[in-house]
């Protein structure tokens, strides 16, 4: 029986694979860490009981405590309680399935304590891609992509050697904006920007996706997660959002992963890797979609995904940056503080005032996130 730990189990990832987990009946929930809705996290220690919860503030904690004094768990909070659950003892596996920076401190501590990672979180890579990736390797531990463009293309190298990658081809819906001009964006709500046509996932993702952004973050995560050079990734609109991704090999062969949009397939995938299971659900009905059409990207539009690759090829701390600037722009868009094209502003700005560490080590990672959020609370 696997057993494993999830940081984030309250969210889109963390419940979906919390479903995979009550399907199969057959994977162990050692500990589980959430935000604030200690709500939800009360019922998942009653139905999967964990030996170890943990929330982000002292008060959820005690609340947390009295609520489960009829359990046999530990609550802890903050920080600490993060690393406890990202490294408890029991666990093979730790799915990264919480949002943002916040994720890549208890994920490099899972790492050098030996543990797998199923990695949703993918600002661990975008930022530390550099740190990430060697220190996996230096502790023998696998990196098993939860994102569903990665899943495919892990999925599409099976029993492939990776150096005979060619190109990838990472596909994209396009989001709900897909079509509009940079103008007509400059008038989109919150409300429009979460309508995404063919994916249900959490807020900030959401958003990510209609800005590009998403698309953006991706393609760095890729090139960390397979050894490729920038070049040799190509984001290619599929709006039909059935393949997941391509790989293209050195004699010319492609080799896609399609699916229904379904988040619980890559999950599934990375919990029992090499093992495929049966997962119920949809399937793809060829007939009745009739025809899967490509488009190429508008990065001139969708400033997110050329702001991205600037980012990624600079390197350094300068993906920190977008990175940094996205998430607090993100998070003032949906607060209706700002528009959403002030989105792709706030990231300009950001890099353009940042002077870039070449080697940041996660000390300067994390000071650069702060220093970008206190930028832009000085002047938005
Ligand atoms: P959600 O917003 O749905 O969930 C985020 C999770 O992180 C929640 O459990 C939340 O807890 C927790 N969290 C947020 N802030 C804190 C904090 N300060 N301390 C502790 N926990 C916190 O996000 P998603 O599930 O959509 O995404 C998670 C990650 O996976 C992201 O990095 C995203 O980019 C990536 N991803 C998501 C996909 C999807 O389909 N959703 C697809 C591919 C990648 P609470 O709710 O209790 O506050």
């Amino acid at each position: 029986m696997k057993t494993i730990a999830i940081l984030g189990s309250t969210g889109s990832i963390g419940t979906q694979t919390l479903e995979v987990v009550r399907t199969n009946g057959d994977i162990r929930v050692a500990a589980l860490s959430a935000g604030k809705n200690i709500a939800l996290l009360e019922r998942q220690i009653r139905e999967f009981h964990p030996r170890l919860a943990a929330v982000a503030s002292e008060e959820d904690a005690k609340a947390l405590r009295t609520a489960t004094a009829d359990l046999e768990v530990e609550i802890l909070f903050g920080e600490e309680g993060r690393e406890a659950v990202a490294t408890c003892e029991e666990a093979e596996i730790l799915v990264t399935a919480i949002v943002g920076m916040i994720g890549i401190l208890p994920t490099m501590k899972a790492i050098e304590a030996g543990k797998d990672i199923a990695l949703a979180n993918k600002e661990t890579l975008v930022t530390a891609g550099h740190l990430i990736m060697p220190l996996a390797k230096q502790h023998g531990v696998r990196i098993l992509p939860v994102d569903s463009e990665h899943s495919a293309i892990f999925q599409a190298l099976n029993g492939e050697n990776g150096r005979k990658i060619d190109k990838i081809l990472l596909t994209a819906s396009g989001g709900p904006f897909r079509g509009r001009t940079f103008q007509e964006l400059e008038r989109v709500q919150v409300e429009d920007a979460l309508r995404h046509p063919n994916w249900s996932m959490g807020r900030k993702i959401t958003i990510d996706s209609a800005s590009m952004v998403n698309k953006g973050l991706e393609v760095m995560e890729a090139k960390w997660l397979f050894g490729t050079e920038l070049d040799q990734i190509q984001v290619l609109i599929q709006p039909q959002s059935v393949i997941h991704s391509m790989v293209q090999f050195v004699d010319g062969a492609v080799i896609a992963q399609l699916g229904t949009p379904d988040m619980k397939l890559p999950i599934q995938y990375a919990l029992y890797y090499p093992e495929r299971r049966f997962l119920p659900g949809a399937r793809l009905d060829f007939e009745a979609l009739g025809s899967i059409t490509f488009e190429n990207p508008d990065p001139e539009t969708f400033l997110g995904l050329a702001y991205a690759l600037e980012a990624a090829r600079e390197g350094g701390s300068v993906p920190t940056v977008f990175n940094a600037a996205n998430e607090r722009a993100v998070s003032k868009f949906l607060k209706k503080e700002i528009g959403f094209t002030d989105i792709y502003r706030i990231i300009r700005a950001c890099m353009d005032a940042h002077r870039k560490i070449t080697h940041p080590d996660i000390r300067q990672i994390l000071e650069t996130e702060q220093s970008v959020y206190d930028y832009i609370e000085s002047r938005w």
